[in-house]
């Protein structure tokens, strides 16, 4: 039993790691999480046969109304709510592992067996990192739902204190495990831990809040890992460095898409940085607005036209929209592409999951690197609901917040159409100087509507 159990765990590992490795291409994406949740499946299915399980109802509770609980977060919450949803999950993923050490613990030592320093060092850090990942993660999703102030929040002897208090769960962790019997030093370092989650996550801006979920994302892999060298399970321990893994190269991905280090992430810069406000903030000129029907007239022209769709495209739910429009003005035998930014929306990959699920094919979205350019060739470049990711001030302004960061180069086509709401900033609280180029057009109104309305115009032509 013992090796079908351990054959078992091997293949879910191998099924994580080929699902990994297929969430790398939009193409195999949906294949690498079928692939995934059958790993965490089937590893599920033979812990259950496991003999050391003692009690098959609390388990089938649990399953119910988890699954009950996840199944209906996951269909209910927007893909814009999805950087918070990811958050929680992680929390849990965190409380989880640290849960599990403390009961190890207690196992072993209510049964006089002699610990192994491995085994007690796993279980600090599962529970230092568990409680950590917890907490931080509980404020993360506060900080996104804006149940809690998304702003940076200082206080006096910030970093001192938070080393202090790293240093005094170091310090009970050696004690710890040099006399396993210390209880008291081991809910010291739960309690301390929960503490440090919070006040580490509670400084980071909310505009850094998807990173900073990366992270943690990252942390509660690490967490499970631990876990699995305290119970000795090899598949929690390559699951665990697998999610450890992806959410840091995750993380380094979103902070290099902004140019930002992750100390600076972590410290909680950017939002002091932005000047904020909607105002004209010292740019030159007015922006000069487009109607639907002018616009028409306008497409109907164009030979290559490239789509940049960014958060507002994801909060209008305009992916249909523009699916749409990209069918119209193809049939006008109109070159249209799509320049995807690194970080356009709230997470990473955001747009194509989008436009996926639109039915737009993989072959028409471009990554910036491979569209950025071509631009100058380009007739007409439609921005959908993104800011930030088309500011041309992170190329040139060195007082810019995002100054260094790359950008679709949207300015260098011929016209720039840009569809939002207002004149109002991005996530980054910043005016965007494009929106007053004299190659510029802003098309005012809601994703859905605007891009809908113009459609008609189009078939109208
Ligand atoms: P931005 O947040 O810069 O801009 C989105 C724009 O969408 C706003 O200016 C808003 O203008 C507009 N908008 C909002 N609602 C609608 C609507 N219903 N219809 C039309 N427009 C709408 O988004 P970008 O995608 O350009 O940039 C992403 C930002 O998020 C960057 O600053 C990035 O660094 C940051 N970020 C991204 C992460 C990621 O991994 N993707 C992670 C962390 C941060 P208005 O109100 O006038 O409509």
């Amino acid at each position: 039993m013992q090796i079908v159990l351990y054959l078992v765990y091997l293949f879910a590992s191998v099924l994580f790691i080929l699902g990994i490795k297929r969430l790398g291409s939009p193409k195999t994406a949906r294949q690498g999480n079928f692939l995934s949740a059958l790993g965490m499946f089937l590893a599920i299915v033979v812990t259950l046969f496991d003999k050391e399980v003692i009690s098959f109802e609390y388990i089938i509770i649990g399953l119910v109304v988890g699954s009950l609980i996840g199944g209906i977060l996951a269909i209910k919450v927007p893909m814009t709510g999805m950087p918070q949803m990811v958050g929680l999950l992680n929390g849990f993923g965190g409380g989880a592992s640290a849960l599990v050490a403390f009961a190890e613990y207690f196992k072993e030592l209510n049964t006089g067996m002699s610990f192994e320093i491995s085994t007690l060092v796993t279980i600090v850090l599962s529970v230092l990192i568990g409680s950590i990942t917890f907490t931080g993660s509980l404020i993360a999703f506060g900080k996104l739902q804006e149940l809690i102030t998304g702003k940076v929040v200082k206080y006096p002897l910030q970093n001192p204190i938070n080393i202090l208090l790293f240093l005094v769960v170091i310090v009970a962790g050696v004690l710890v495990v040099i006399d396993p019997s210390r209880t008291d030093l081991l809910y010291v370092i739960g309690g301390i831990s929960l503490i440090l989650g919070v006040l580490l996550v509670l400084p980071i801006g909310g505009a850094d809040m998807p990173v900073a979920v990366s992270l943690l994302n990252s942390y509660s892999g690490i967490a499970a890992s631990m876990t699995g060298f305290v119970l000795g399970n090899n598949m929690l321990i390559i699951a665990g460095a697998l999610v450890g893994a992806s959410g840091i190269i995750l993380t380094m991905i979103m902070c290099k898409g902004m140019n930002r280090s992750l100390m600076n992430v972590v410290l909680g810069g950017w939002e002091d940085a932005g000047s904020g406000g909607s105002g004209e903030g010292g740019l030159q000129g007015t922006a000069k607005s487009v109607d639907a029907e002018e616009l028409a007239m306008l497409l109907d022209s164009a030979q290559n036209v490239v789509i940049v769709p960014g958060y507002g495209m994801a909060v209008a739910q305009a992916q249909h929209a523009v699916r749409d429009l990209t069918n119209i003005l193809e049939k006008k035998r109109i070159n249209v592409r799509f320049a995807i930014h690194p970080v356009a929306g709230r997470m990473p990959g955001h747009m194509n999951v989008l436009l996926a699920e639109a039915q737009v094919s993989y072959d028409k979205l471009f990554a910036l690197e491979d569209i950025n350019d071509d631009f100058p060739n380009v007739d007409i470049a439609i921005v959908v609901g993104a800011n930030d990711v088309v500011n041309p001030a992170a190329r040139h302004d060195k007082n810019s917040p995002i100054y260094g960061m790359p950008i679709l180069n949207v300015d260098y086509a011929k016209t720039v159409i840009v569809n939002k709401r207002s004149m109002n900033v991005g996530y980054a609280g910043i005016q965007n100087e494009l929106f007053f180029y004299p190659n510029t057009l802003m098309y005012f109104g809601s994703a859905k509507e605007a891009i809908n309305k113009l459609n008609n115009e189009l078939k109208e032509l």
